[in-house]
């Protein structure tokens, strides 16, 4: 047991109070943990674009006050009832999709869309009481995806938490909490490109990337990776991406760029903008007969996805996923293994460090699209 279980935790957090603006560290208090929920330690937390986009709140429900945050690692500090697999002091990484165990999609080998704790955006309170565990001055804040970890303690459903290796790095293995591991499992779990095959990477932030690592580990023989942003390209040839494109360089469709660079289009491709157009060019670079695009970035919540039927009919196949198909508890151990056993780097995606006074400007740089991954330490 530790000192503070069962007692409100007043602590530092980083509250969002309207979009855009900048986030304001101040006290909170943080209520113990209710059935089946766990109160954590947050120790690191990264920034993934998908906080920016609800933080922003363009194309996104606008929830206020709100505290971000889904991409982090801590320690369990104290357990609700009912939780059993989890105990104080365990390392655990929070995960913005869950898993109960026992639903349909739990049981089957072919689904992580657990039907309890699945992803969703506009929910800013926990499931079991539909109440927020954060609040100032008895004025309650928003959770988000179940995890806000832009906080010194936070409280999670026990199906979102990951318990990890105590060995492995926690300012490292954060950023496999969202990013990395929903980039690598897009490319080895639902593109599964053959060997020597070619694969088109659309976006190249930590989430491309962390596919196009994907596709090397795969065994893919080109990697061609699409960007607007051309200072993309030089940290990418880290990753093992062979060929770029700037579709702002050509005057023709992208995808028709790649289908005249690969013979008729690529075998495989992985969408990782959350931009309705690339999402169609990923899907219309992929050759026909064979070809598998998937989609991972967050779009607008009124984008259409527009393409002609034809297109399928020519045996092209769509797809889609969130956390690379990953089952967050089961599956997530092991990819931290990946990385303890050194076939995964996780080194080349953390391009900044900061306090978590200076987590602004964790914003600012996604906002100009400096770097992958900054990692924010809740100590200093
Ligand atoms: P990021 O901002 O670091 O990278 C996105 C990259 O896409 C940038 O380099 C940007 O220049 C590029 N881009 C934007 N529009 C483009 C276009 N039309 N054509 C080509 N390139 C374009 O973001 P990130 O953190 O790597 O996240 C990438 C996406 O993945 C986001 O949409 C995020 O919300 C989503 N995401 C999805 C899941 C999931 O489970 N499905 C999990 C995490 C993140
Ligand atoms: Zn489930």
């Amino acid at each position: 047991m530790s000192n503070t279980a069962g007692l409100v935790i007043p602590c530092k957090a980083a509250v969002s109070w309207e979009a855009g603006k900048p986030l304001v560290i101040q006290q909170v208090e943080v209520a113990p943990p209710q059935a089946m929920e766990v109160r954590v330690k947050i120790k690191y937390t990264s920034l993934c674009h998908t906080d920016l986009y609800f933080w922003e709140a363009k194309g996104q429900t606008p929830i206020f006050p709100r505290i971000f945050g889904h991409e982090a690692a801590g320690i369990v500090e104290s357990v609700g009832k009912g939780v059993s697999d989890l105990q104080v002091g365990d390392h655990v990484l929070p995960v913005f999709t869950g898993e109960c165990g026992d639903c349909a999609h739990c049981r089957s080998e072919e689904s992580n869309m657990c039907d309890l704790l699945r992803i969703n955006t506009d929910r800013g309170v926990m499931l079991s009481d539909g109440k927020s565990r954060f609040s100032i001055n008895g004025n309650p804040i928003n959770h988000f995806l179940g995890t806000s970890t832009f906080s010194e303690y936070t409280v999670v459903h026990s199906g979102c938490l990951a318990k990890v290796d105590p060995l492995a790095p926690l300012d490292k293995i954060c950023i496999l909490s969202c990013g990395i591991s929903t980039g690598l499992g897009a490319t080895l779990n639902v593109a599964k490109p053959k060997k020597g095959s070619s694969v088109a990477i659309f976006g190249l932030g930590a989430v491309g990337l962390a596919a196009a690592e994907g596709a090397r580990i795969a065994g893919a023989s080109r990697i061609i990776g699409i960007d607007l942003n051309r200072n993309r390209f030089e940290e990418a040839k880290k990753f093992g991406v062979t060929e770029f494109v700037n579709p702002k360089e050509h005057d023709i469709p992208v995808q028709q760029v790649i289908a005249e660079m690969t013979n008729g289009g690529v075998d495989r491709s992985v969408e990782c903008t959350g931009n309705i157009n690339a999402m169609v060019s990923a899907f219309e670079c992929v050759h026909d007969g064979w070809g598998v695009a998937v989609l991972v970035g967050v779009p607008n919540k009124d984008a259409v996805f527009m393409t002609k039927p034809i297109n399928l009919l020519n045996e092209r196949t769509l797809r889609g996923t969130f956390f690379g198909n990953y089952k967050p508890r089961t599956d997530l151990p092991s990819v931290v293994n990946m990385y303890m056993n050194k076939k995964l780097e996780l080194d080349k995606f953390i391009t900044h460090r900061l306090s978590f006074s200076e987590i602004n400007k964790a914003f600012e740089y996604m906002v100009k699209g400096e770097g992958l991954r900054c990692i924010i330490s809740m100590e200093d």
